[in-house]
């Protein structure tokens, strides 16, 4: 995508090096969308894909840090260990416990964040234009991604969160770990079907990629629910497909969010956040296709 820079005897010019780090990797749209940003942007930088089993994940960040690299995206199933591998961390990993977006400091320690939930609530309300205040909220999960994404939720003005995750043990430690009670809980996934009616139904679930269907009631949605799947293509047919046939007010795939999670981890390395609409609509042409 750029020209080889000119280099001289004296002074090499070096790229600076980034990456996504996850298993499997090879499908991570990361490495097209930062390319796009850093061409739109006219930022010089290489952007690898590199996969890594959460026992090689340390070797292979020492490795990547020791080539040059200075920032990296981490995807399943590498988002603990990313937030352990880190000395410090951003408010939103520090309170999720995990983090997807690393950045290594002058001193060579890593220095984590979480941009899940920021590229999730930018997604809404501007791109969508959605006012998340006061919204009755059911989130469907409690893995990586429902943790990464509570605080910015919660930040944004929900009311209150409902956590159903199919194993309901995970749910609790997510609540526990958020502390807030007075707005998080939890409910029994069985005991949905009693549970009323929310205002934004969120599918955190992986589901949608083994084409599971959840099986839930369209009892859930309140009049002008949103109802936003975190997955997008093939991925996100089922649950959108249900939360259309429930009238939900207004039905969102995930792609939106990849793309606004990324702008926030290119704004963290270098000093800009991109425009993403260009890029949101290349995808949505790439994934139409
Ligand atoms: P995890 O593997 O950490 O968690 C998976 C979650 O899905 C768990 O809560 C699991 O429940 C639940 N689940 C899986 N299968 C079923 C099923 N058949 N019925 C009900 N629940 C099920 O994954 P992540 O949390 O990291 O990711 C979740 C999804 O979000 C992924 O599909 C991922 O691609 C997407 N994502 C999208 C992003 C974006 O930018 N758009 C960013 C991050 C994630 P249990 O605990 O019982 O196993």
């Amino acid at each position: 995508m750029f020209e080889k820079p000119e280099t001289t005897a004296e002074a090499p010019i070096e790229i600076a090096r980034y990456a996504v780090f996850g298993q499997p990797i090879a499908h991570s749209r990361s490495p097209a969308i930062h390319r796009m940003f850093a061409q739109a942007e006219h930022v010089a930088l290489r952007y690898d894909a590199i996969e890594a089993s959460p026992a090689e994940f340390p070797r292979k960040l020492a490795q990547f840090a020791a080539d040059g690299g200075r920032g990296a995206n981490i995807t399943l199933p590498l988002k603990s260990a990313a937030h352990v591998a880190c000395r410090t961390h951003g408010a939103h990993a520090q309170r999720s416990g995990v983090a997807n977006t690393v950045t290594r400091r002058d001193d060579g320690t890593w220095h984590g964040d979480n941009t899940d939930g920021l590229g999730l609530v930018a997604d809404i309300a501007e791109r969508h234009r959605l006012d998340l205040r006061g919204r009755r909220t059911l989130v469907l999960g409690a893995g990586g991604a429902a943790q990464a994404v509570l605080s910015a939720l919660l930040e944004a003005g929900v009311e209150s969160i409902v956590i159903a995750n199919r194993t309901p043990e995970r749910a609790d430690a997510l609540a526990d770990r958020i502390g807030e009670p007075s707005r998080v809980h939890t409910a029994y996934w069985d005991a949905l079907r009693d549970a009323g009616a929310f205002d934004f139904v969120l599918n955190a679930t992986s589901a949608g990629h083994a084409g599971s269907a959840l099986d839930l009631p369209f009892s859930l949605f309140a009049p002008r629910a949103l109802a936003y799947d975190m997955n997008y293509g093939k991925a996100a047919i089922g649950f959108t497909a249900w939360a259309r046939a429930g009238e939900a007010g207004h039905v969102v795939d995930g792609l939106g969010m990849l793309v606004e999670q990324a702008a926030e981890s290119f704004r963290i390395w270098h000093g800009r956040r991109p425009d993403t609409e260009p890029v949101y609509q290349q995808l949505r042409r790439e994934t139409a296709a």
